[in-house]
């Protein structure tokens, strides 16, 4: 059975990298009838950060991807506490990682190793002085403090000392490992430019590379999907599934997120000067693609195409289009290009669907925040008359103020050049055409109104646009009598008569 997992690590907000990997987690999932599990990585307790779980439970939620199996908290829903191979924190496993490492020492696979900070430090200058880098692995290990230079009664007598040691695996000289991953194809690595990574802590807690493989293992993954990032690390941990005798998962590792422009992959940073670097965040400034206004859709819809292609020009799915048109075949092997403005571009898109209801409730507490009651049924006629030109529901409020009050001022270049000298008696001539007037529907009044400007043989482009100054108070929005039918009669003549006051 297909089980899959995202494995985020507490330690700060999730950016759209990791949203990404969730998606695609999730999507691989769901298309293959198979579970999708959330796992919290939080063996590293210096990194911790606290509300990092809350936060990335309520993005994957918000994003509509929701997980089979999870970590129990209250922010769970029912649902999403099922599953039988918790629990799903890795600090709530502490227990269960020594005895696997214990085990690699054994089959002297793994060694202690007691080193100081300090002697690695002096061992790592060494090699700088010298233009080398330093590698942990079986050159310099034996020049190193480790046990593999101390008996074995040697190395309990420190361990009874309570020094503080790290457990290592101990990578095989001379070996070329052929590794295997569905994006990338066949790797070879040459075995003696590997660390010897640590795998355990005398603090009592595993590494990310032991507790990660453990858990992928006793619950029962089957596909690795994960960040290019972590491709380094996939040596190590096939030899770890190799050491214990387990069928490694099958590895996918997408591939990395670029800047808009230039080179390199993008950086938090790059997601601050764009303004969204990362998804709903309340604890510190930043903002998320939430708050910033993206639909959940929109953002699920630019995040796939991060990366991951259909082999068609279609580039607008739902979250179950995807689910049916995934696989991991399709995703490309080079860094996918960040572009902010085709991720507004796709919110653009939604809100252009949006049905104009839900447009509505969304815009209203805009609305009530500037101090205005309106009826949700005028806010759907407003919004279905400017929407069109918004990306975001927050451009809303600029785009349509006029529907909601008199203008305060009228800008100067536009009014040097439509407000002319004969204007005003222009105006005065247009209020006496609209008082009579009974049916103040759109349709009618533009009737009448083009009725007069052709007897009078006046130009449209000297009542037209002074009309819209006055209006609106600028030269933007939708068809002037859609505007006049909205405010009605007597707004409408209000605007013009302060106007020519
Ligand atoms: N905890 C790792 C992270 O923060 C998980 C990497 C993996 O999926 O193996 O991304």
């Amino acid at each position: 059975k297909v089980r899959v997992r995202f494995a985020p690590s507490p330690t700060g907000p999730l950016h759209i990298g990791g949203v990404r990997t969730a998606l695609f987690n999730y999507l691989f999932a769901k298309k293959n009838g198979g579970d999708f599990i959330l796992r919290i990585e939080d063996t590293d307790q210096n990194r911790y950060v606290e509300g990092a779980e809350k936060y990335i439970v309520d993005a994957l939620n918000w994003c509509g991807l929701s997980f089979d199996e999870g970590p129990t908290s209250a922010t769970l829903s029912e649902s999403q506490k099922k599953g039988s191979f918790g629990p799903y924190r890795q600090s709530e496993r502490k227990h269960l990682y020594k005895k696997y490492a214990d085990e690699l020492i054994e089959k002297g696979m793994a060694y202690y190793a007691f080193d100081t900070a300090d002697s690695l430090n002096t061992h790592r200058k060494e090699h700088e002085e010298n233009g080398k880098t330093f590698i942990y692995n079986w050159h310099n290990r034996l020049k190193l403090d480790n046990s593999l230079a101390l008996s074995k009664e040697e190395t309990q007598a420190k361990l009874d000392a309570g020094e503080a040691y790290v457990i290592r695996f101990k990578t095989p000289e001379n070996e070329t490992l052929i590794l295997q991953d569905v994006i990338r194809g066949t790797i070879t690595i040459d075995t003696n430019v590997l660390d010897d990574k640590v795998l355990f802590k005398s603090d009592g807690m595993p590494t990310y590379h032991l507790a990660n493989i453990v858990d992928d293992h006793l619950m029962e993954i089957s596909h690795v999907i994960r960040g290019e990032e972590w491709l380094p690390s996939l040596a190590l941990h096939q030899q770890l599934y190799d050491a214990f005798g387990w069928t490694a998962p099958t590895f996918a590792h997408l591939p990395l997120i670029m800047k808009p422009v230039g080179k390199g992959k993008l950086s938090k940073r790059d997601g601050e000067k764009l303004g969204f670097p990362v998804f709903p965040l309340s604890w510190n400034e930043s903002i998320g693609y939430k708050e910033e206004g993206y639909f959940p859709e929109a953002v699920v819809n630019f995040l796939a195409l991060l990366g991951w292609n259909p082999g068609t020009e279609q580039e607008i799915f739902s979250l179950e289009e995807l689910v049916n048109e995934f696989s991991l075949e399709r995703v490309n092997k080079s860094g996918a290009r960040f572009d902010p403005d085709k991720t507004k571009w796709y919110n653009q898109n939604y809100l252009q669907e949006a049905n104009n209801q839900k447009l509505a409730q969304l815009f209203q507490p805009i609305v009530a925040a500037q101090g205005i009651e309106s009826k949700a049924e005028y806010l759907e006629k407003v919004v279905s008359l400017i929407k069109e030109r918004a990306v975001f529901v927050k451009d809303f409020w600029n785009l349509s103020d006029y529907f909601f009050a008199a203008p305060t001022s009228y800008p100067e270049k536009a009014t040097k050049k439509q407000w002319k000298e004969g204007t005003p008696d222009i105006m005065k001539e247009l209020l006496a055409v609209l008082n009579p007037i009974q049916d103040f529907s759109s349709n009618n009044v533009e009737t009448i109104v083009k009725q007069w400007i052709t007897d009078k043989e006046l130009s449209f482009g000297k009542v037209m646009p002074p009309l819209r100054l006055v209006i609106v108070g600028d030269m933007k929005g939708p068809h002037i009598f859609d505007i006049l039918e909205m405010i009605g009669k007597e707004e409408s003549i209000s605007r013009i008569e302060k106007a020519i006051q």
